[in-house]
């Protein structure tokens, strides 16, 4: 049924959601199964041998993924890192390079260079929208992957995943896109010429805060083949739990998106008027330097703005303490609006580091409450500076 569906919606409410044929069920059966009854040795139902090998709740969530992406197959894992390491021991070897974003997530900084460095894994951070200084890494490195955030966690900076792809393919790389921030609905690297894409689920995706995960999502069968092995033979994959939820947040992504993007725009315009703010970094207005590419690439700018105040650190620990509706805490890509203060909380680990974040930034997850409240509460906030 679901290869009539073209809709972004109507894949998402359906791909992977067939009800279950014995009862009926609407939705379909959570499987805790660890283990499936062999009819004969070897003879199985439905596929189903061992847990790590296959669940049909993680399949459910595997199609819907892959159909969101506009990929083949999708594979979901305990966590983001978890997804971002199967896949480059999947992809690369010891010996091999990868250039990624000078203003990548911490912690994948932290995977590359001090995890999967010590298994000599070599890495080059480069700024993305300098294309000459991509090639000349590229070059200099026999590169074997290139890593791109788009927009980048917390600097919110676009690049472009089109031109970047090709630059790749030249060099005989291959091009990983985390779209995490934007999440499918609002941008589909696949089709803008990625090979890889990774997410954490634990974001947009799940979209309510009440589950980690990661997932990587392919188009080429190749790609899909060492990939699953590396799934199987590692095991780093989502309990069932984990992918029921993850499913059904992943259901009500699109109009999650459209309000996520919607209050975010108006947060972001409040905050560009206000004489305590000295930078307000968001896709969406007119003056952001990526503005154009991502009016290009993306259907919308999504829910994540960052801002940096004239009044240094001190500004940016005062407000980030003083909000009511917006809680302070890590992560991001919940219907609840957080607070986040990068440089202590989630990139702490790149601290020192050239991928270090300003002092002066907080980043704002604008949740899906009523936009007048968030105004209103960073007033209140914004008071007591
Ligand atoms: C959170 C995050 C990750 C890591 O995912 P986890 O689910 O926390 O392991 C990777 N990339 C980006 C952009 C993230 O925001």
């Amino acid at each position: 049924m679901t290869e009539n569906i073209q809709g972004f919606n109507t894949r998402a409410v359906h791909a992977g959601q067939e009800f279950e044929p014995r009862t009926g069920a609407v939705v379909p059966p959570l499987h805790f199964s660890s283990t499936y009854a062999q009819d004969g040795i070897g003879n199985l139902r439905a596929g189903y041998e061992y847990g790590r090998g296959g669940n049909p709740t993680r399949d459910a969530l595997q199609e819907q993924l892959a159909a969101l992406e506009n990929g083949t197959h999708a594979y979901s894992f305990s966590s983001g890192l978890a997804a971002e390491d199967s896949l480059i021991r999947a992809l690369a070897e010891p010996g091999d390079h990868i250039v990624l974003g000078n203003d990548a997530y911490g912690g994948t900084y932290r995977l590359i260079s001090k995890v999967l460095g010590g298994w000599g894994i070599g890495n080059t951070p480069v700024d993305m929208s300098d294309h000459a200084a991509l090639k000349a890494a590229i070059a200099a490195n026999k590169t074997k992957l290139v890593w791109v955030e788009t927009p980048s966690n917390p600097m919110m900076r676009i690049s472009d995943i089109k031109a970047i792809a090709e630059i790749t393919h030249a060099a005989g790389a291959l091009l990983v896109v985390d779209n995490t921030f934007a999440s499918p609905f609002l941008q589909q690297p696949l089709d803008l010429g990625a090979d890889v894409v990774v997410h954490s689920t634990t974001k947009y995706i799940g979209g309510h805060s009440d589950v980690v995960g990661g997932a990587i999502v392919v188009k080429d069968p190749v790609l899909a083949e060492a990939i699953g092995f590396i799934q199987f033979a590692v095991g780093a994959v989502s309990g069932p739990m984990d992918a029921f939820l993850t499913t059904r947040g992943l259901k009500t992504l699109g109009v999650r998106m459209r309000t996520h993007s919607e209050n975010a725009m108006a947060v972001a315009l409040w905050l560009e008027k206000r004489p305590e703010v000295q930078a307000v970094h968001y896709p969406g207005l007119p003056t952001h330097p990526g503005h154009e590419l991502a009016k290009a690439q993306m259907r919308d700018f999504g829910g994540m703005v960052s801002v940096q105040f004239t009044g240094g650190e001190d500004a940016a620990r005062t407000v980030a303490e003083a909000t009511r509706v917006f809680t302070l805490a890590e992560s991001l890509g919940g219907i609840e609006s957080l607070m986040n203060y990068p440089s202590e909380m989630t990139h702490a680990s790149v601290k020192g580091t050239e991928l270090a974040v300003p002092v002066n930034l907080l980043r704002l997850s604008v949740g899906i409450e009523d936009v007048e409240d968030l105004i209103a509460d960073l007033e209140q906030a914004f008071a007591k500076l």
